[in-house]
């Protein structure tokens, strides 16, 4: 998700509505997704959907009676229906009715016969209302283009809950639940086009209405699964990428009226898919990479990402105004900041929401690392500045509240988290670094299931031939960060001597290296990397002839307050 204050505001609204519920005595956890089948009606004129969910799941405990579901109002259960045979196939199979009840934001339904450990069972809530919308990026969207005003109709749900919107197991409060395939048909007037996940199976044209079938058969996360509605122009090409064996089709949806702007913002596409694919492996999602312009500024729809920026490089210097000018300042925010998302949250997902800097914190510097390829290191380590600007020093990359994605949810772990990846690919050298995340990127135990920051820093540590406990512990869960104090240097011919003295306030101690550059008489630089521990110590750096300056460029990696002293 992309990151603003209204978040926040929404994220919190939403933590009061949660349920509170602990994992022991959860019956979601009973049973364990498989895939999901979407079929939703689309109704612009009422401002509502219709329509079914299917889950299908494996028993995980030691039976099953009922399969509790979640959905929430204003949304309606109609019923409730087990299905027969081939999920995927283009006509859902009709199935016997089963009993259910609505308890709070759940469908509880009755299975025929309890299952044992192992058994799968394939289960349809039907479902009709308006789903709920909090706020612009909150929610579901209805509203008319600002050309033709047509309707122009989006999810987005990750803070609020995939329940508010279709019957299903909600990342929201199970994360670690990701489904391995998903279909999602969607019937809405012919005039529109209607885009989601995956690819395009089959468009049926009937009277007044048409129903686009789309699918995707590899895992990703429940919040990511999403429709977009509107009358669309399509356009695409193909891109060779590294790692993947065929070209990946890009396809953009956009409003005709912003057609002529998007066509020249995307054309930057594959060069940013190419710059990912180097840094974090080969492209998860072979069936697309795919744009969606939406009402919804951004979102990480996996291979439909909503795309509500102001096309920002098409409209530099033609007089229009950007309301987002501040964020596109050195790229366009959305385009880059979701992109990564299909490696960061759409394929490694992580398995608690208190591990949600592994989606928000991994993308927050993946920006900063486009901005080192498009604008230099000079340029990016400026952009790390400008980032520790807004983080509080009372926030942890961590998130302790993990019952919900909006108990979790915290603008902070943006920024420190990308901070934190910043100082560790300052710790471990970039070429170990940026093997490690890739090979994290890349584990398929991740991309198929989920995973925790344990299993970042285990990947890290084998990278980097030692343990990485002393980093991770202050970085991820402390507050705080340390304070440097720097004393004129005393220099008496080759030699320089630095007193330095660390403080850390929080319940860590902080070690950090730092790189110390030396400008002696006859131009030449010695550079040398002094390990910082809490408390004072004395550097000396010996040149090649007397020295008349020293520098501390190493303090541009560390998120730290340095005071330089007489
Ligand atoms: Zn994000």
């Amino acid at each position: 998700m992309t990151l603003d204050r209204k978040l926040l505001v929404g994220a919190l609204l939403a933590t009061l509505a949660a349920p509170a519920r602990g994992a022991s005595d959860d019956p979601r956890a009973d049973y364990d997704v498989q895939d999901y089948r979407l079929e939703l009606l689309v109704d612009p004129a009422s401002q509502t959907v219709r329509g079914c969910g299917v889950t299908a799941g494996v028993v995980v405990a030691e039976k099953l009676e009922s399969v509790v579901i979640d959905l929430a109002a204003p949304l309606q259960a109609l019923g409730a229906t087990q299905v027969a045979g081939d999920l995927f196939q283009k006509t859902l199979p009709h199935g016997d009715a089963l009993a259910f009840d609505r308890v709070g934001d759940t469908v509880v339904v009755h299975l025929a016969a309890s299952l044992a450990r192992g058994e799968r069972f394939q289960v349809a809530v039907w479902y009709s209302g308006r789903p709920l919308r909090q706020d612009d990026f909150n929610g579901f969207q209805w509203t008319l283009t600002p050309g033709s005003g047509q309707p122009w109709i989006a999810s987005s749900c990750q803070t609020i809950g995939e329940q508010t919107w279709w019957p299903c197991k909600a990342s929201y409060f199970h994360p670690e639940d990701k489904p391995e395939r998903v279909a999602v048909h969607v019937t809405a007037p012919s005039t529109l086009t209607a885009v989601s996940n995956g690819r395009l199976v089959d468009v049926e044209r009937g009277a007044g209405v048409t129903t686009w079938r789309w699918r995707i058969d590899q895992s990703i996360p429940t919040y990511s699964v999403a429709i977009a509605v509107g009358p669309y122009v399509h356009f695409e090409e193909e891109v060779a990428l590294p790692g993947l064996e065929r070209k990946l089709p890009i396809h953009c949806w956009v409003l005709p009226e912003s057609e002529a702007k998007a066509r020249k913002q995307f054309a930057q596409v594959p060069e940013l898919l190419r710059f990912f694919s180097e840094k974090f492996g080969p492209f998860p999602f072979p069936d697309k990479f795919g744009l969606v312009e939406t009402p919804i500024w951004g979102m990480e729809h996996a291979t439909v990402i909503a795309y509500g920026n102001s096309f920002p490089d098409a409209i530099r210097g033609t007089g229009e105004v950007d309301p987002y000018e501040l964020r596109n300042k050195l790229y366009d925010y959305v385009l880059v900041h979701e992109a990564a998302h299909e490696w960061f949250g759409n394929a490694v997902t992580a398995s608690t929401w208190g591990d949600f800097w592994i989606h928000e914190g991994f993308c927050a510097y993946a920006e900063a690392l486009w901005v080192e390829h498009v604008h230099g290191l000079d340029a990016a380590l400026d952009f790390m500045a400008e980032k520790k600007a807004g983080i509080s020093d009372l926030a942890t990359v961590f998130r302790p509240r993990r019952d919900t994605a909006a108990a979790a949810y915290d603008t902070q772990m943006y920024d420190k988290g990308a901070w934190l990846l910043h100082m560790l690919r300052y710790v471990m050298g970039d070429e170990p670094f940026f093997a490690a995340v890739k090979e994290f990127a890349c584990d398929p135990r991740w991309r198929k299931g989920t995973c925790t920051s344990a299993d970042f820093q285990a990947v890290c540590e084998r990278r980097h031939g030692a343990s990485l406990r002393s980093f991770f512990q202050p970085w991820l869960y402390g507050t705080r960060w340390p304070s440097y104090t720097v004393r004129q240097p005393k220099l008496e011919g080759n030699k320089a001597t630095v007193a330095i003295e660390c403080k850390s306030r929080g319940q860590f101690r902080y070690e950090m290296p730092l790189d110390v550059e030396a400008t002696c008489a006859d131009g030449s630089v010695v550079k040398q990397r002094v390990t910082l521990a809490t408390g004072s110590q004395s550097i000396e750096i010996t040149g090649t002839a007397p020295i008349t300056a020293v520098r501390y460029p190493g303090f541009r990696w560390i998120l730290c307050d340095v005071r330089h002293v007489p």
